[in-house]
């Protein structure tokens, strides 16, 4: 048997367009699982999320190779001066820089790069997020003077929209790519391996259907992974953790220092970074911490009867797979 809980935390600023961030809890016997997709989805795109959560609430995760996992801290794009304090603030040796900003230059993002590689020093490593927003031209150009400021980039991700451009900018530039975007559903990644689109797969495990289904996509598709956050509370974020403690390579640093833009939470013990670190932790529940952020009647409402919708659509498959 299990229960929802439904929680509601505001944001410390804007992100998505987003100023409240709403979400679920499947609490099982042996755990328990975020699903908090995202409001706009149909019961379609929500329902690996909901796969994710089940597996954490069954406590059904892999073994863990590693006790802690590294991450990033992630810097918008904001002016230098600001951009060097949040890393400073930071503690972590990976830097995520956004780029490619709406109504900002190349200029701008090569003082941001440049200001963030003197503060992290010259042991750190520094990336750029351009979130689909460059051409493939665009990103040639930007990806050699952003290399440039940096001192070297560790990748570029996601430089534009597309798989196809993906692909195009890879043989371009010398700077490994990573896929985000574009690795959304299932079948995508194999989508971007068989295009040879990225060097790097950025993958969540919510969208994709929980730890294990990710572990195999790992294996299937061959590519280092980084893992990255659904800007989840630390429950959510416990299964990011656990995919990237089970990996059997992590080269690189996750983007799982997220539960900081949230205002509150609710584990006993949040998973904020130290030194750069998260812990691997199976998460525990705060009762008086969940009740501080529980949603309302009409909200709880509204959840349960999108998980009603969801868990329909789960049995109409597996009667369908039946023989
Ligand atoms: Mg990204």
């Amino acid at each position: 048997m299990t229960a929802l809980e439904v929680w509601s935390i505001p944001l410390r600023t804007r992100f998505r367009g987003l100023e409240v961030r709403e979400g679920a809890l499947v609490v099982g016997e042996a755990g328990v699982g975020e699903w908090s997709p995202f409001l706009e989805y149909d019961a379609r795109v929500a329902e690996p999320w909901l796969r994710c959560a089940d597996e954490a609430a069954a406590g059904d995760w892999p073994d863990p190779v590693r006790e802690q996992v590294p991450v990033n801290v992630t810097v918008p794009a904001t002016d230098p001066e600001h951009a060097a304090a949040i890393v400073r603030a930071g503690g972590c040796a990976t830097a995520k820089v956004k780029v490619a900003e709406a109504g900002q230059t190349l200029a701008d993002d090569e003082a941001r790069v440049a200001a963030v590689r003197e503060a992290l020093g010259p042991g750190g490593a520094v990336r750029v997020d351009a979130n689909g927003g460059w051409s493939v031209e665009e990103a040639v150009r930007a990806v050699a003077v952003l290399d440039r400021a940096a001192g070297g980039l560790e990748y570029v991700e996601q430089p534009c929209a597309s798989v196809e451009d993906l692909a195009a900018v890879r043989r371009r530039v010398d700077v490994p790519v990573a896929a985000d975007e574009s690795i959304r559903r299932a079948a995508d990644p194999y989508r971007v391996r068989d295009l040879e689109a990225a060097d790097v797969a950025v993958l969540k495990v919510q969208p994709l259907g929980g730890v294990r289904a990710c572990l195999r996509i790992a294996e299937d598709i061959g590519l280092p992974v980084v893992v990255s956050s659904a800007l989840e509370s630390s429950v959510g974020i416990a299964a990011g953790v656990a995919l990237a403690a089970a990996l059997p390579e992590l080269p690189y640093a996750c983007g799982l220092a997220t539960v900081q833009l949230l205002t509150a939470d609710v584990v006993t013990e949040p998973l904020l970074p130290v030194d750069g670190f998260l812990p691997v932790r199976r998460p525990v529940l705060d009762p008086d911490a969940l009740r501080a952020v529980a949603a309302t009647p009409a909200r709880r409402a509204a959840w349960e009867a999108r998980l009603v919708e969801v868990r329909a659509l789960q049995d109409a498959v597996r009667q369908d797979r039946r023989p």
